[in-house]
């Protein structure tokens, strides 16, 4: 099932999907995780992005396009994938229907005060990427990752100026993409406010055939 995950920053789509792609054994794809990857190995997409990225802007369309079309090009997508924010923008859901067909689009649900407590909060693993959070999750001892003993930071773009940008951009840019996907019948809303276990089993009692 080729699906896409919806839904504004700090709603848990990449947590989501990392729980739910060995699942649906569909991979996951995350253009924030290629993007972050490209500035922790200083690419020259690294070094184009990095300063758009922790500053809360999106990436211009073409570049993003450009990296998921290639992407999805591959074998391993050809008949399911998870899309874990992408598209962002109407003009990338435009182009992304002329080169796949996505099955179901879940639009994950939370108020902007869930938003930002989870995002103000947010502490990543250097090594795992593990998503961690200073009340809720905290990452283990001495600041280092409970799960693999990397060093946890804070996401330059979880800082509040960055934050209130994101969500800037995504009232919007992305929010449209909720009316384009409700109109092509292919949109379901999931509350992103329980604990990510409860979340999950209602993804897996959506999907169930
Ligand atoms: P995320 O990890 O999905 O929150 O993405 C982190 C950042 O990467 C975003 O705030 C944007 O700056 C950039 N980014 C990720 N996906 C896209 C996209 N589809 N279009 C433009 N920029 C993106």
């Amino acid at each position: 099932m080729k699906l896409v995950f919806l839904g504004p920053p700090g709603a848990g789509k990449g947590t989501l999907a990392v729980k739910i792609t060995g699942l649906l054994n569909a991979p996951h794809i995350s253009t924030g995780n290629i993007f972050r990857e490209a500035i922790s190995s200083a690419s020259p997409l690294g070094l184009k992005v990095k300063s758009i990225i922790d500053a809360g802007k999106l990436v211009d369309d073409s570049t993003t396009i450009g990296l998921i079309r290639e992407r999805l090009a591959r074998e391993d997508v050809k008949d399911s994938y998870i899309l874990d924010g992408f598209p962002r923008t109407i003009t990338q859901a435009e182009a992304l229907a002329a080169f796949s067909s996505v099955d179901r689009v879940i639009n994950f649900d939370v108020p902007d005060s869930v938003v930002i407590e989870r995002l103000s909060g947010r502490l990543v693993c250097r090594k795992c990427g593990f998503n961690w959070h200073k009340t809720f999750n905290p990452p283990g001892k001495d600041g280092v990752c409970g799960k693999c003993g990397g060093e946890i930071y804070t996401r330059e773009d979880d800082k509040a100026e960055a934050v209130k940008k994101r969500l800037d951009v995504y009232r919007e840019q992305t929010a449209p993409l909720i009316e384009y996907y409700r109109n092509k019948g292919l949109l379901t809303n999931i509350d992103a406010r329980p604990n990510v276990d409860l979340i999950v089993e209602n993804v897996k009692k959506l999907l169930q055939p």
